[in-house]
């Protein structure tokens, strides 16, 4: 074989630090921490604090200084209880620039799950935010790994043995010397969150992180540039985040972080003070948003979210009404996007053929609705039971394999759960999709949500996306409860938009109306208060069929 002249340079994330250093060092990094109490409401209070990616080099080294002082060795795991704020963005580079694994544990979880995933991690030092002190006494005690704890933000009184995040960085020097590092050496770690059995660990390389970061960023994708300013909702305890702390200083994107505070009303005002023009997040934060977004306009104090070119919808399937919601009443351009844990997390995204463009307003947010193309790189083909491939015609229904750089070719420490999923050099990700002509996936399902009613499968994905665009409706989760006949019926599980009320037989003519056949309506509706969700703001199905096993149709 004949070897090429280019130079071997390693793909590492060092690299992505370098170039925020020289060519972006006055672009901000905004966070919007806890700084005190409220005395009335005793919720706790903003502050706005503001970092250059100069700043965050330099306090980057500090970290790195700090951690090998503290005894901290290439390929140990740092791992960061922490929500979005600019101290986390410091672990997200210094810890992998040093050769070390940053491991960010998902806050969400209840203690026991926060304990399993860090002993079978085995973390050595815990980063956790302020306000999440109160849980280690529960935790740390069963973690015999962590050797020390530091805490990020003021503390009434450290605990035991704790160290101060500041403190532990101060008088360091700016510059590290970085190790040498293999591009396919671990840079970080997650967990998958858990909604389908006990969380299972992947670790990221350096060159998946790079290969993700700058084809995601860049290109027809996300498209992020400096003139850009950045809020990304998702928490950068699941999934890195989806890339964006690594590609906003890569591309000199401002980032903003709004750490704890996630409520639709605080939110908006950010996105106007901050100038923000892309935002991303899960399907329930920005239904939340849009609700407020339509309040105040009622109300006839509307919010200003002029500045947004985009907003991204991912983690969950995004209701076209929603999509069509914020077009229509907003002028928000919302991008669906599919990943998962083992996908870095960018799958595929939803961007438009320029034909698309031109597309009459229904059919453009039907073609919007749609789960997105495949990421370059990124592989996506449909099976059936017995793996054989099965067309792209928008039409035939089959189990979604990936495979590429950023996609994960096993699980850590768990053979089993590698022998499931890794098929011929594919990733079997559970989910049922279809793939259309012009390689468009749509998501129908999870594999196990599916509703099979007669030997027939209903998509639950649809028939919720769809109730959630009726007027009356502000969450619908569909389920299957057994049937004597059918095997599986399905019954949606509904939270009514407030003031609203709506029966079977006005969903029903709604539901066939937009494409449903009578033998795919849900048999039954209960009204809920509210829809458990998981850990990052997904239904909880499992819990649902859980509380209606019993459910009798009548
Ligand atoms: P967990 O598996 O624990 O929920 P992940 O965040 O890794 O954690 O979840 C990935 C799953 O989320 C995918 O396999 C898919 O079922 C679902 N998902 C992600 N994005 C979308 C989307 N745009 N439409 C439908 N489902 C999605």
């Amino acid at each position: 074989m004949l070897q090429s002249t280019m130079m071997d340079v390693p793909l590492s994330i060092p690299f992505l630090l370098e170039r925020a250093k020289s060519l972006f060092a006055d672009k901000k990094v905004i966070s919007y921490i806890p700084v005190g109490i409220d005395p009335e409401t005793k919720a706790p209070i903003p502050g706005r604090l503001e970092e250059t990616y100069g700043q965050m080099y330099d306090r980057c080294h500090q970290l790195m200084h700090a951690l090998a002082e503290a005894g901290i060795q290439p390929g140990d795991r740092v791992g960061t209880f922490a929500t979005n704020t600019f101290r986390h963005l410091e672990l997200y580079f210094a810890a992998p620039s040093m050769g070390a694994v940053c491991h960010m544990i998902n806050i969400r979880l209840p203690d026991d799950q926060v304990v399993y995933i860090i002993n079978h991690a085995e973390d050595k030092v815990l980063f956790v935010d302020n306000f999440l002190a109160p849980r280690l006494p529960a935790i740390l005690p069963k973690c015999p790994t962590i050797k020390l704890v530091v805490i990020m933000g003021a503390v009434p009184a450290l605990p035991p043995g704790a160290v101060d995040y500041e403190a532990f960085i101060a008088h360091k020097a700016t510059e590290y010397t970085y190790p040498e590092i293999d591009e396919r050496q671990a840079s970080g770690m997650c967990y998958t969150s858990g909604t389908t059995g006990n969380p299972k660990g992947v670790l990221y390389s350096h060159r998946a992180i790079v290969l993700h970061c700058i084809t995601a960023a860049m290109g027809e994708l996300m498209g992020l540039s400096e003139a850009d300013t950045v809020l990304p909702i998702v928490p950068m305890f699941h999934v890195n985040a989806w890339g964006y702390p690594y590609m906003c200083p890569t591309v000199g994107s401002n980032l903003v972080f709004t750490s704890m505070f996630t409520d639709p009303k605080f939110l908006a005002k950010v996105f106007a003070d901050e100038k923000v023009t892309h935002t991303a997040g899960v399907p329930t934060i920005w239904l939340g948003l849009l609700d407020e977004l339509d309040r105040a306009k009622q109300a006839g104090a509307p919010h200003n979210t002029s500045s947004i070119n985009s907003l991204v919808v991912g983690g969950s399937a995004a209701p076209r009404g929603m999509i069509e919601a914020f077009g229509e009443r907003h002028n928000i351009h919302v991008i669906h996007a599919w990943g998962m844990t083992e996908t870095t997390p960018l799958g595929t995204m939803n961007t438009l053929k320029p034909a698309h463009h031109h597309l009459e307003k229904a059919a453009k947010y039907d073609q919007m609705a749609l789960t997105g193309r495949p990421t370059a790189l990124v592989q996506i083909k449909l099976v059936d039971e017995h793996d054989h491939l099965l067309p792209n015609d928008g039409k035939t229904i089959g189990r979604l394999l990936v495979r590429g750089p950023w996609v994960t070719a096993s699980y850590y420490k768990d053979e089993a759960g590698t022998a499931a999923t890794q098929q011929n050099g594919w990733f079997d990700t559970g989910d049922i999709a279809t793939i259309n002509s012009e390689g468009y996936m749509l998501i129908q399902d999870r594999a196990k949500d599916l509703i099979k009613s007669g030997g027939e499968w209903i998509s639950s994905v649809d028939l919720e996306n769809t109730l959630m665009g009726h007027p009356s409706i502000r969450e619908a989760a569909v389920v299957a409860v057994p049937h004597p006949k059918w095997d599986e019926r399905p019954l949606g599980v509904i939270v009514m938009r407030e003031g609203s009320s709506v029966d079977k037989t006005v969903l029903d003519a709604y539901l066939l109306e937009h494409g449903f056949a009578k033998w795919m309506l849900p048999d039954a509706y209960e009204v809920v208060a509210e829809i458990p969700k998981t850990s990052v703001g997904k239904f909880l199905k499992r819990a649902l069929r859980e509380q209606f096993k019993d459910y009798k149709l009548i």
